[in-house]
């Protein structure tokens, strides 16, 4: 939940991403670097707002909450993905560029419907995943299939 980022490492992750090299960002991670719009808008394709800002109310998030996530594509990092029944923490006000491709969703009213999707970012391939508060989730068969094939699709290794 870093929202600065040093120029040195701005540098570094910006070579990182540039030249292919992917990204699968995890819950909290979608504050980090938020004062940077390149990394949340071009990059991530999502922000959260850690406080309201003009033209943009404060996001929001909520522990403990049952929530039930649905595959939305058929996108390799969902693929073989069942419905999930968690115990997490969701957010909601995030802001999400409208040309992601979103590969999970949730109805709950406490969060965004979009809870993980693939960036439109060209030069490598994105994922961000809104879920895994903490061991309730880690420890879910479901969610450990998806951060593997997330990880690998990542890599270029899941096609
Ligand atoms: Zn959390």
């Amino acid at each position: 939940m870093q929202e600065q980022i040093p120029e040195a490492a701005r540098q570094v992750l910006k070579e990182f991403v540039e030249s292919g090299k992917g990204i699968v960002s995890l819950h909290h991670a979608i504050v980090d670097f938020t004062d940077w719009p390149w990394w949340y808008q071009e990059v991530i394709g999502g922000k959260f707002y850690i406080k309201a800002e003009p033209g943009h109310p404060a996001s929001g998030a909520k522990g403990n909450i049952e929530l039930v996530v649905k595959p939305k594509s058929n996108h390799p990092i969902v693929r073989g993905i069942p419905e999930m029944h968690l115990v997490d923490e969701p957010y909601r006000n995030m802001w999400i560029r409208p040309d992601v491709q979103v590969i999970l969703e949730t109805d709950h009213p406490l969060a965004n419907r979009q809870v993980a999707w693939v960036s439109p970012y060209e030069k490598s391939r994105v994922a961000y995943i809104q879920l895994g508060h903490d061991h309730q989730t880690h420890l879910y068969p479901a969610y450990r299939s998806l951060i593997r094939n997330a990880v690998q699709w990542a890599g270029g290794r899941l096609k």
